[in-house]
């Protein structure tokens, strides 16, 4: 007989997957405990997507001060203090921090704080500021992910620094090498551009955000080219020496480049090794991924995972809708995870957001797909508000009309893409769109000039040569 206090549901991990696992299964009328290690909030608020976003934020001020005078307005010299800015990076995360733990206890969720690990299939022992032992009939996992260290240039924390160590700096270097163009690697670029840091990319293969349309890299590619972003693709680094004054990047075939300091952003170790899965029997792959059903079950009925550690899409929001299906299946309500509309965004300058298939995707996967694609330079609130820089495209299925996916590159991108995840989510047509009235004028008028060109009826565009009748 285990010991320990017994609830219905156990969540372990209190990220962005977990919190919300452990609130949805106390809404529905469940006893709750929800373990964690470190920060409620977990990577996204305390060491990802919140932090960079507010110091992110402050870069965008920057840039509105700069572009001043082309609005007609004199600014004169314009100064900043970094470290301010990470104290107020520091006091949103805080805040947003206690808001969360008050909204755990208000949902009546026992919060264990400590490490929790399995003992037996439904039983797993805490260890840390809270010591005891607890038993789930339904347990979640969620223990996320961390940054991956390179055994040929590992953390010093000083000078080789990962996500996390990074956005604790409150000095600016003067020039950073940057050893991954994924996502973390080019929002962090964008950002030390913005505030004069000299940039340098190292990618391994031949283009940054590699995982994105074609076209969407290379229109990063060339804004970060403007800024004065440098780019090195198919770049194999070898290795990072740490003595003397900064650091120097030792790629193959002899080159080197030096710099101040170097982040290494190159993926990320998920944290399902030291979990005791042997002692539940969870299966888990090579990759430390966990495999689940489309309920977010694992191979142990009973026993869900969720969040970076049970998918490819390593993104809060992911995260979140998984762990609200874990905790639904977990008490009675069945419910499904479908990957076919997920939004992503890079929070670089410009922005870029994308959901469903590329034109490339669409085409392998066998549909007679076209391409929508309209400039923000044609939409008159790019040009009053002057965010011109920029395109949106809609990828359809002719035959049908159905919207396969979306990508956009600007201003706003990040909240532009909330439309075409109703779209495709919901297996609209590109009808939908032109059918529906979008406020003039906005830069959310893209989409609807976009959708007139996939259906070859261009309103604000010049029309193809058409045959005379
Ligand atoms: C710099 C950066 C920027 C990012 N920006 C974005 C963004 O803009 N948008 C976006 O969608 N995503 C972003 N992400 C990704 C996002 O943060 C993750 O996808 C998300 O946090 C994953 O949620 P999770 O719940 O799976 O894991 P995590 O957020 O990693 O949370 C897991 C929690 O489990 C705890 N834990 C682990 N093991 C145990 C254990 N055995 N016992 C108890 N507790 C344990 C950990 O302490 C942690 O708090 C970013 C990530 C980084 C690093």
């Amino acid at each position: 007989m285990q010991k320990g206090k017994r609830y219905d549901v156990v969540v372990i991990g209190g990220g962005p997957g977990g919190y919300p696992a452990a609130i949805k299964a106390a809404q529905n009328g469940r006893s709750v405990a929800l373990i964690e290690a470190k920060e409620m909030g977990g990577t996204c608020l305390n060491r990802g997507c919140i932090p960079s976003k507010t110091l992110i934020a402050n870069a965008e001020v920057l840039h509105k001060i700069q572009d001043a005078k082309a609005y007609g307005i004199t600014t004169g010299t314009v100064q900043f203090d970094y470290a301010k800015m990470v104290e107020r990076k520091d006091q949103v995360v805080g805040n947003i921090r206690k808001s969360l733990e008050g909204l755990i206890t208000a949902n009546q969720i026992d919060i264990y704080r400590g490490f929790g690990k399995f003992v037996a299939p439904r039983a797993l022992k805490i260890t840390g500021q809270d010591n005891t032992e607890v038993l789930g009939d339904h347990i979640i996992i969620a223990t996320g992910s961390e940054p991956r260290n390179m055994s040929a240039f590992p953390f010093d924390y000083k000078k080789i620094h990962d996500s996390t160590s990074l956005l604790e700096l409150k000095e600016l270097p003067k020039s950073i090498a940057i050893i991954g163009g994924g996502v973390i690697g080019c929002e962090f670029a964008s950002l030390y551009a913005a505030f004069g840091v000299e940039v340098t990319i190292f990618e391994m293969l031949p283009r940054i955000i590699p995982m994105e349309a074609e076209s969407v890299s290379i229109a990063l590619a060339k804004a970060f080219q403007k800024k004065g972003i440098k780019i090195v693709t198919s770049a194999a680094v070898e290795g990072i020496d740490t003595k003397g004054s900064g650091i120097t990047v030792k790629l193959g075939g002899g080159a080197t480049h030096k710099a101040d300091i170097a982040l290494v952003s190159v993926g990320r170790k998920l944290n399902t090794n030291e979990v005791g899965l042997d002692k539940a029997g969870v299966l888990v792959q090579e990759n430390g991924m966990i495999p689940v059903d489309d309920k977010m079950e694992t191979n142990v009925p009973g026993i869900y995972a969720v969040g970076d550690i049970s998918s490819k899409w390593w993104l809060a929001h992911v995260a979140t809708h998984q762990g609200l299906v874990a905790a639904s299946n977990a008490t009675g309500h069945p419910m499904h995870m479908n990957y076919n509309a997920i939004p992503s965004v890079i929070f670089t300058e410009p922005e870029i957001a994308t959901i469903g298939m590329s034109l490339d995707q669409a085409l392998a996967k066998g549909y007679t797909a076209t391409l929508g694609a309209f400039p923000f330079q044609a939409l008159g609130k790019a040009q009053a508000s002057l965010q011109t820089d920029g395109f949106a495209q809609i990828v359809l299925d002719k035959r049908t009309g159905q919207v396969l996916g979306a990508q956009v590159v600007g201003h706003e991108a990040s909240s532009l893409i909330a439309e075409m995840a109703i779209v495709i989510a919901n297996e609209l047509t590109v009808e939908c769109i032109t059918e529906t009235i979008h406020a003039h004028p906005t830069i959310a008028e893209v989409w609807m000039e976009a959708a007139f060109i996939g259906q070859e009826a261009p309103l604000h565009w010049p029309p193809k040569k058409m045959a005379k009748k």
